[in-house]
Formats: C-alpha cells, structure tokens, sequence
C-alpha cells in the first residue's frame, strides 16, 4: 500500500501526543494526554516512565482509529522528546527500578558540587559540551544507582539499562529488542564526547557509571527499530530532543542559521556546521540532528529561563492582562518606551549572564510610566534576552547570524516579533505550521523511509510573515544601551 503519512510521537515535559503528517507536511490528526507530574520533595520533579509510555501508546491508537489511517500506509515514526529526563529499567523485566528524574529536577546539585572541586569543568566542556549542572542526565543516574536499594549490584552485573526518554520509548516500543539513543539526545547527558561521537571513559569513571548500561547511540535519521500494530509493522525511523528537532523541522540545516522557541522559557539555537564552537560565554555546544551516512554537525544553544513565563506573571500576578495574546494590541497602541526597562530575572540570569542571585527589577519610571508601559517593557524583555544570547553566539562563533526563525507561543505576538527583527537588524521567519518540533522528528523519519529528502523542506515549511528591521540605527543602539545597563544594574555578582 502507499505510503501516505508519517507520525511524530512527541513527548514533552507537561504531555504526550502523537500526530500525523501527510506528505505535503500538513497536520491531520493530533492525539494528545497531560502528563502527571510528581514533586516528592522540594527540588525534586519525577515523572513515572510506565505512563509516559502508556499515554504514548493510547495517543498512537488513538490518532490512527479517529484519522481512520492504516498503519500499512505509515512510511514510519519519529520521536520527540523532552531532553535530559532519566531512566532506569532492568534489563530482563523492562520495569523502571525509580521514576524518571526530570530534567528540573535539582536533587543532584551536591554531586555536581563534587565533581566541580574534582575540577572536572573545564574537561566537561571540552569534551561534551555542556556545563557540570544538575540540568544534565550523568549526575541523576549516577543518584540513582547511589539511592535505590541493589542497584548498584544489578549495573554491575550487567543487569540495568540507562536511557532518555526518546531510549525508553523506543525499548518499549520495540518490546525490548533496541537499547538505543541518537546523537541530540546523547550530547546531553555529561557522558557522551561529542568530540570522539563515543560515551566519555573519563566521566562515567567521575561518576561511577558502567559502560554496559548505556543505549548504542546512532542518527537522528536513521533505523530504530519496529512498532507492531496489528500484526503490521511500523519503522520507527527518527529520534531528536526537542530543540533540535525544532531547528530541523525550521529547515535550520545550513551553518548561520538561528532558531528561537519562544515557550515558557526561549531556546535559541545557532547552527555551526562543522565546526565545534567552544563558548566563552557560557553558551552550550550540543550535537544537533544527524542522518545517516552523513557527518555531524554542531550548535550553540543558549536558554532564557523567563520568556512566555513573565507574560504569564503579567496575567496571574500583576493582573495587568486576561490572556497573553491581548499584549500584542497594548504594545502596538502606545508609542515606544523611552527608558523603560524590565528585567524578568525571577529565576536568576542565564546566559551570557549567569547570576543566579539576580532577581526580577523595574527601571526608569516616571509618572507617565502606567500599565500599558510596563506590559511593553515586560514583552520587550523577550526580546532584549533573546538578543543577548544572539550577541554571545555571534563573538564566540565569528560569524554574523543572517537569520532568526522563530516558533512556540509567545512567536504568535506580531509586535515581539518586528521588535525582535528591529533590534537584532536581521530578518525574523515565522512559518505558518506551529508544529515545527513534530514536524522536525516527522521529517527524520521521513528521509530514512525515502518519502522526503532534506531539499523538500523549502516546499513543506510555509513562511506565515517575514519581520524586516525597521527602526533606525541610532534608536536601535539607545534601546539596547539601556538595557545592558538595566542589567548591570539589576546583576549581583
Ligand atoms: P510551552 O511549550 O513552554 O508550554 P508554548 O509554546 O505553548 O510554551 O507557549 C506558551 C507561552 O507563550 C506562555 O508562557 C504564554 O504566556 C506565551 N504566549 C502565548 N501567546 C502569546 C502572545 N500572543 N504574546 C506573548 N506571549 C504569548
């Protein structure tokens, strides 16, 4: 039968969905499950695998029976996932030995504190990319073999497998038969080397974790294994973490090229090519979608931890705003701030910054200073971050970025997104699909299983609206001058 659709299992932190995509790269159906989470102590954020696994499977049946598709005309399965989240399972029995540590989870900061007086810090960020953090899967399974009874005496006997959610998804999917990851997901944990593509004998010695328990990592695009559904059988064909699996699915496959989510919080992905940029500014250096037969390529990727969040607070605390869209309409209905500033550190600075003690601040008011204005400050502030992240990438890779494609949320607000485009002076792409993460796991699979091929992209991904810069320089340089000094202001350290 012909092949007409590929599925994307994307599983994030707050849910679970399947959808489907036809060839021309439309969404026709969407099955979707909140995800229950677990805060046994303060810090502490776990979510249980057997769920996520079975709300996958309910949304996979579920996707197929209403859309009325025939797995016989699914070319194959990619997934998505939210990054750095652990497991642990036995080997024999496939049954988790603790819930799965999310990565939020903080519990680990001590063994992170140990390995920084090891001074392993500079050898982590040489060799994987990343900083010693909690944030990372090394140090929540190096606990969890510490903290659950016998499990140290299993992994030792060959008897646990270790996995991201996208590794534990595909065992159960492929009833135990693939104990595997790709490179996204592996260039997160802390033990992987993105420099030798192999799982780093230094840290999993640091951290006391055997070699025999990791997933075979492989392509993002590349055979996983396969799904069975009535006595068919499915190829799961794709695997990425979220964010890069958003730059694919942005077509971001080319060095030079950014890519920002505005959720939540905003992860802003810069494409290196080759090249594997090591950062001066705190930056990441992550391993992004890969396919087969093909070298891999690298980015600098930078978060900022208040993005859709402060719009959030806006509404919830302030009570400034119903609805987070309403902010488009006030920003564009009075004229630009003069000096007005706010810094959304309610969770400390991120990157390029890195003050965890800063905390949220207002500056520059006058009497004329009213609700309206501290809404466009606080929308501005979106963007101002976002801008420092770009500037950081910019000095640690040389290269100029030419342009930002952006996606999730808060990317809707047409007033962010000319603002945005103006005080970076490139041009910011939004496409018209929104499902570009789903889409970009889709796309993986799709090329393994010969219905897409990369160049297709340019016919799948729709431009909603080009943003072109528009402010005069002279006003682009006093805004941002105001505001690195509202940061220097609001700093601690
Ligand atoms: P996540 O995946 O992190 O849950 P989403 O991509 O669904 O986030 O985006 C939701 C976030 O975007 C919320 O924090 C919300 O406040 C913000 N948001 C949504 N629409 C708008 C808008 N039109 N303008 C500004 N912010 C918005």
């Amino acid at each position: 039968m012909e092949k007409k659709y590929v599925i994307a299992f994307d599983q994030g932190t707050t849910s679970t969905r399947s959808i489907i995509f036809d060839l021309q790269g439309k969404v026709v159906a969407i099955s979707q499950k909140e995800l229950k989470q677990y805060y046994p102590q303060s810090g502490w954020v776990e979510h249980n695998p057997e769920e996520i696994y079975n709300d996958q499977l309910d949304t996979f049946y579920n996707v197929l029976l209403e859309s009325g598709i025939t797995p016989e005309e699914v070319a194959g399965v990619g997934i998505t996932n939210q990054r750095e989240t652990t497991v642990v399972w036995h080997k024999e029995t496939g049954k988790p030995i603790h819930n799965a540590i999310v990565w939020l989870d903080k519990r680990t900061s001590e063994i992170c504190k140990d390995l920084k007086e090891k001074g392993l810090a500079s050898y982590v960020k040489k060799n994987t990319g990343l900083v010693i953090d909690s944030y990372f899967s090394g140090t929540k399974l190096k606990w969890i073999l510490d903290n659950v009874e016998g499990a140290r005496e299993l992994a030792n006997q060959n008897k646990l497998c270790f996995g991201t959610i996208d590794s534990w998804l595909v065992y159960k999917f492929t009833n135990g038969e693939k104990h595997v990851t790709d490179h996204t997901n592996a260039s997160r944990t802390l033990i992987y080397n993105i420099k030798s593509l192999e799982w780093d004998n230094t840290m999993l010695k640091a951290l006391d974790i055997p070699k025999s328990m990791l997933p075979k990592v492989q392509s993002s695009s590349s055979d996983f294994g396969s799904i069975q559904y009535n006595n068919v059988s499915i190829p799961i064909y794709g695997v990425a973490g979220d964010q890069q699996a958003s730059l694919f699915g942005q077509g971001g496959f080319e060095p030079g090229v950014a890519k920002n989510t505005y959720g939540t919080g905003c992860f802003i992905l810069l494409n290196t090519g080759r090249k594997r940029v090591k950062s001066k500014k705190g930056l990441l250096t992550t391993l992004i979608c890969s396919v087969e037969n093909e070298p891999v390529n690298y980015a600098l990727e930078g978060s900022v931890f208040a993005g859709g969040a402060s719009i959030q607070w806006l509404r919830d605390k302030m009570k400034l705003i119903e609805k987070a869209s309403e902010t488009e309409h006030i920003c564009q209905s009075i004229p630009p701030l003069k000096n007005v500033y706010v810094v959304p550190a309610f969770a400390g600075l991120g990157a390029p910054h890195w003050d965890g003690k800063a905390r949220g601040s207002v500056y520059g008011m006058t009497l004329d200073t009213g609700r309206e204005e501290l809404i466009k400050a606080t929308v501005n502030a979106l963007a101002y971050q976002t801008k420092d992240v770009m500037n950081a990438m910019e000095k640690d890779s040389g290269k100029n970025i030419f342009t930002l494609k952006v996606d999730g949320g808060a990317s809707a607000n047409n007033y962010l997104m000319q603002f945005q485009s103006d005080l970076l002076n490139i041009e910011v792409d939004r496409p018209k699909m929104i499902e570009v993460t789903a889409f970009g796991a889709a796309l993986l699979a799709g090329i393994k299983a010969g219905v897409w091929s990369q160049y297709d992209i340019n016919d799948i991904r729709k431009v909603d609206t080009i943003f072109f810069p528009k402010m005069d320089e002279d006003a682009r340089k006093k805004n941002y001058k105001g505001w690195k000094k509202a940061i220097k202001r609001t700093k601690r350290n």
